[in-house]
C-alpha cells in the first residue's frame, strides 16, 4: 500500500483505482497541454469535446451497447433519476412495475406516487427484511416499465439475473454495480448509475436510454427535466459536471486498457466476494445478513455474531487502516464495500484483521 493510503470500503463515495487518481494528480494543473486545468477549461472546447466522447464510446463499447441506445450525464445524482422516470416515461391510466429490494426501490416508487402516478409493486422483499432477492415475478404484461435495483447497496443483495419481464423494458438503478459485470443490454429501456461507487467521483449520474423510450417524453416538461434535451444536446444544454465525467472516462479507460473489460472485471469481483463470503461462512463468529443466492458481489454486510462487539470491531479497524466498514445507519452491522476498485490486496487484508479480531474476542 502506498504510504497514506489505507483499504477503502466505503459505500459511496468509495476507492477509486489509484493510477486514475495518479493520472489526475499528474496532469491537474496541465490538461492535455492546454496551460490549464480540466476544472479551467470550456465546456464547449475541443479538450472537453474529446473527454466527453471519448467517455461515451468507452461506455457502449464496455457495455456493448449498440446505436440503438444513448450515454447520458445528468446532475442531481441517482435520486434526481427517481423523479425523473416517472415524470418522463409514465403518463395517464399507464402503469409501471417495480420490484422492491429495500432502501434505494423504496424511494424510487415514493417518488413515483408523490407524482400521482400509477406504481404497481410487482414483488417485494420486505417480509424477510430485504435480505433476498424475489423470484418469479409475475410482471404487469402492459406496463411502461419494469423498475428494478440491480445492487441493493443497504440491504447487501444482488441480481444475479435480470428477471424475464417480457415485452416491458426494465428500467434499472445501476448505481452500485454499473460496470462490475458483463450483461444482455438488449432488455433494457433505461439504466442509471450514480457514478460516486464504481464509475467516478460523486456529482453526476450516467444514464443510457434506449432511443424509443425518449419518444414517451412529453413536450410540456422543464427543459431541464427532459431525457430528450440531454439527449439532443450531448449534455450539454448547460454546463455539465466536466471533473466528474473526466474522472469517469479516466476510470472506463483503466476499465478497457489495464483490466481488460467487463468479463475480466467480473471474474476479479467473484473472486474477492468468494474470499469475504467463505471467510465467513467458515465459522459462525462473523454472519452474513443476506441469503445465499442473493449475496451482493459489491457490498457485503455481516454481523458479529456478538452485536456489542461491532463498535469495537469498526474502530480497531480504522486503526489498521481498514476503513468504510460501518453498515450504513438504517441497518447497523457491518458493511464491506468491494466495488471494481478495491483490489483482492485490501479483500485479504480485512479477513487478516477479521481473524485476528476474532482471535482476540471468540
Ligand atoms: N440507488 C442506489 C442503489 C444507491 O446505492 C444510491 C446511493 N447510495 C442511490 C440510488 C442514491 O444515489 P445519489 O446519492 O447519487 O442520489
Amino acid at each position: 500500500m502506498k504510504a497514506n493510503r489505507v483499504h477503502n470500503f466505503s459505500a459511496g463515495p468509495a476507492a477509486l483505482p489509484l493510477s486514475v487518481l495518479e493520472e489526475i494528480q499528474e496532469s491537474f494543473l496541465n490538461f492535455n497541454n492546454s496551460g490549464m486545468s480540466i476544472t479551467e477549461v470550456s465546456h464547449r472546447s475541443k479538450w472537453f469535446d474529446d473527454v466527453i466522447n471519448d467517455a461515451i464510446e468507452r461506455t457502449k463499447r464496455l457495455l456493448k451497447l449498440d446505436d440503438n441506445f444513448e450515454v447520458l450525464f445528468i446532475q442531481g445524482g441517482a435520486s434526481m433519476q427517481f423523479c425523473m422516470i416517472p415524470m418522463n416515461f409514465l403518463h395517464g391510466n399507464k402503469t409501471a412495475d417495480y420490484v422492491d429490494t429495500g432502501t434505494w426501490s423504496t424511494k424510487a416508487i415514493k417518488e413515483a406516487r408523490i407524482q400521482g402516478k400509477t406504481v404497481h409493486v410487482a414483488s417485494s422483499s420486505e417480509d424477510k427484511n430485504y435480505s433476498y432477492i424475489p423470484k418469479d415475478i409475475e410482471f404487469t404484461d402492459n406496463a411502461v416499465y419494469a423498475h428494478i435495483t440491480s445492487n441493493n447497496t443497504i440491504k447487501g443483495t444482488q441480481w444475479s439475473n435480470f428477471p424475464d419481464t417480457g415485452n416491458v423494458p426494465i428500467v434499472c438503478d445501476m448505481s452500485s454495480d454499473i460496470m462490475s459485470r458483463s450483461f444482455d443490454p438488449s432488455p433494457f429501456g433505461f439504466i442509471f448509475a450514480g457514478a460516486q461507487k464504481n464509475i467516478g467521483p460523486s456529482g453526476v449520474c450516467m444514464a443510457i436510454i434506449r432511443k424509443d423510450m425518449l419518444d414517451l417524453v412529453p413536450e410540456e416538461l422543464p427543459t431541464m427535466l427532459k431525457y430528450t434535451t440531454f439527449a439532443s444536446k450531448k449534455s450539454m444544454f448547460n454546463t455539465p459536471p466536466c471533473f466528474a465525467i473526466y474522472t469517469i472516462q479516466l476510470v472506463l479507460k483503466w476499465l478497457e486498457e489495464s483490466i481488460g473489460g467487463l468479463e475480466k472485471m467480473e471474474i476479479l469481483n467473484q473472486e474477492k466476494a468468494r474470499h469475504l463470503y467463505d471467510f465467513m461462512d467458515s465459522g459462525d463468529f462473523y454472519k452474513a445478513t443476506t441469503e445465499k443466492d442473493s449475496r451482493s458481489l459489491m457490498n457485503v454486510t455481516f454481523r458479529l455474531h456478538d452485536e456489542a462487539l461491532e463498535k469495537h470491531f469498526v474502530e480497531e479497524a480504522i486503526e489498521n487502516d481498514l476503513n468504510g466498514l460501518k453498515g450504513h445507519s438504517s441497518v447497523g452491522g457491518c458493511r464491506a464495500s468491494i466495488y471494481n476498485a478495491t483490489t483482492m490486496d485490501s479483500v485479504k487484508a480485512l479477513t487478516d484483521y477479521m481473524k485476528h479480531f476474532e482471535s482476540k474476542n471468540g
